[in-house]
């Protein structure tokens, strides 16, 4: 039996029911045998070929090189790093020096249970497991291997401690580009404007190569050339999400219109995951698609407002506007804030002192709201209650509330954790922003196995298949928490990388 599922006969037979044309098989050799059965001319070869250049691709190229394969990384945007060099650069690790340093209390188990606690327990139990224990090896490996410096360690909504390693100016471009520094020096450049557009298998249904549409210009889907690139040892999928795929993304959720916004890169489209399924690998929870509460209608894509808003949960209240009231645990996970939020049915104010501000908020992203308008100042919380149209006496009686919870330092309306130097909130100025979700992760994806494997509809890895980063499903189930996704990406990228060049070639 083939890891598709079938045998050589079965094989034959189903493609020549197609009416396609098999190429023979003294040949195989020098060509391959694409899906439809034709023979296939190769243009380039690598050991190991990489579909996409963020967290994960990057990670598995460093890795594979490492174990002295030759890989080629391919690209479809015209520049390297797709969601992950304008992520956040919060990166998730539990039991880190930094931690101990800064007295916080964790271990791999905690990080294991927020997980599962999140996921609502669809996690596939050993994908997440070897997550959260080797999450203190992945960040050792991007400070010491990569060279990202991390500054201080935050805390996200649905963690049960601050966790999350943020990257010297917030962003995942401090991790992106080191690594591709490292690729450079090692001879490996991404190469950019090529889009994959299919995989190609042998008769036995090992993937053999890629077909790429060389000189592809994102958005003109008649662009390019096609270019057949022979992967001697396997082919490692790091495509990244779906989320700006509205197509799929609404067949998965329908609720998931164009009249929401996305944070992510435009690229973030789902046609290598289809092309995977097209070979027979299995999916998993494609349908768990997560919206970013921390997201503001007033700036376009991921902008300045989820710096500040996450960084304030447990250190000022976020408002529902019709009432003045609270709403929700602003320290509860993202998918029950999202929600709360959608069911309010009008953005909602986040709104902090300046105490709170300056403290928490990483200073450029505050600066950056305020330029935008996203974030607004205000002298009194009475201006506050002007601006966004909130009943002034039940908000000020609401402020009023906050403060004894906090003073008390514990919040028996909505269980939300209040943190030990957070202060009562009495004079302004006052900074406030709206909110109202945007499309921002995809939790499920490709089932894969520990060594990062695609597995098929018989529950077999496909030979020559691997797959690590946002485009597999299983880690997170039905809630990823905050800075979880790069650690995912950087432990499964590395391990794709190692498995992928353990692999024997095949010509
Ligand atoms: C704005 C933003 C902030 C975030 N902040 C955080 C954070 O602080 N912490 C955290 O843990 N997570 C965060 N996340 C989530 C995290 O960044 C992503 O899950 C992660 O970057 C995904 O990495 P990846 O390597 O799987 O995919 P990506 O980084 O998205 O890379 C995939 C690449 O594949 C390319 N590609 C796609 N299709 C093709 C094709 N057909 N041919 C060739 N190339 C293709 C894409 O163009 C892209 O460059 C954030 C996400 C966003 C959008």
């Amino acid at each position: 039996m083939s890891a598709t599922g079938m045998n050589r006969r079965e094989f034959i037979k189903k493609t020549a029911a197609t009416g396609l044309v098999l190429a023979g098989t003294a040949t195989l050799a020098g060509c391959g045998l694409g899906s439809g059965g034709e023979s296939i001319k190769w243009s380039e070869e690598a050991d190991i070929v990489i579909i996409g250049s963020g967290f994960a691709g990057l990670a598995a190229a460093l890795e594979a090189t490492e174990a002295g394969a030759k890989v080629k990384i391919i690209e479809k945007m015209p520049t390297p790093g797709g969601n992950s060099i304008i992520n956040g650069g919060d990166m998730a690790a539990a039991g880190s020096k930094m931690q101990a340093e800064m007295g916080i209390e964790d271990s791999p188990e905690l990080m294991l249970e927020d997980m599962l606690k999140a996921g609502l327990y669809l996690n596939h139990p050993e994908k997440v497991k070897l997550v959260a224990e080797r999450s203190v090896e992945a960040l050792e490996w991007v400070m010491n291997y990569v060279g990202t410096k991390f500054v201080t360690v935050n805390y996200h909504g649905g963690h049960s401690v601050p966790r999350t390693h943020q990257a010297e100016t917030g962003s995942g471009g401090d991790i992106v580009r080191p690594m591709l520094d490292k690729l450079k020096e090692k001879g490996i450049e991404v190469e950019t404007n090529r889009k994959m557009v299919r995989l190609i298998q042998n008769e036995e249904g090992r993937v053999i190569g890629v077909e790429v549409l060389d000189k592809y210009k994102f958005g003109q889907e008649d662009s390019g050339t096609p270019v057949f690139i022979k992967a001697k040892k396997a082919v490692i999928l790091a495509a990244g999400g779906f989320s700006q795929d509205l197509q799929m993304r609404m067949i998965h959720d329908p609720k998931l219109t164009d009249k929401l916004d996305s944070t992510n890169h435009l690229g973030a489209t789902g046609e290598v995951l289809r092309a995977a399924m097209k070979i027979g690998a299995m999916d998993v929870q494609l349908d768990w698609i997560q919206l970013g509460p921390w997201a503001s209608p007033d700036e376009k894509g991921f902008g300045y407002v989820p710096h500040f808003c996450e960084r304030l949960v447990g250190y000022a209240p976020m408002i529902n506007p019709k009432t003045g009231k609270r709403f929700i645990n602003e320290t509860g996970n993202r998918k029950v804030r999202a929600d709360a939020i959608l069911e309010i049915g009008e953005p909602v104010i986040h709104v902090a002192d300046e105490y709170a501000a300056r403290k928490q908020v990483i200073p450029s992203s505050f600066e950056g709201g305020l330029r935008n308008g996203s974030i607004k100042q205000f002298d009194t919380l009475e201006q506050v209650a002007e601006h966004y149209n909130i009943p002034l006496q039940p908000f000020l009686e609401e402020i009023q509330r906050w403060n004894s919870i906090v003073e008390k330092g514990q919040d028996d309306d909505f269980g939300c954790m209040i943190f030990p130097d957070a202060k009562p909130m009495t004079t302004g100025p006052f900074y406030a922003a709206r909110l109202w979700p945007k499309v921002h992760h995809c939790m499920g994806g490709l089932v894969t196995n520990t060594q990062c494997q695609v597995i098929n509809q018989d529950f077999e890895p496909i030979k020559g298949l691997y797959a690590a980063g946002e485009i597999t499903g299983g880690v997170h189930g039905a809630v990823r928490l905050g800075g979880c996704a790069v650690t995912d990406c950087i432990v499964n990228g590395r391990i794709a990388g190692q498995e992928a060049a353990k692999e024997e070639a095949w010509s």
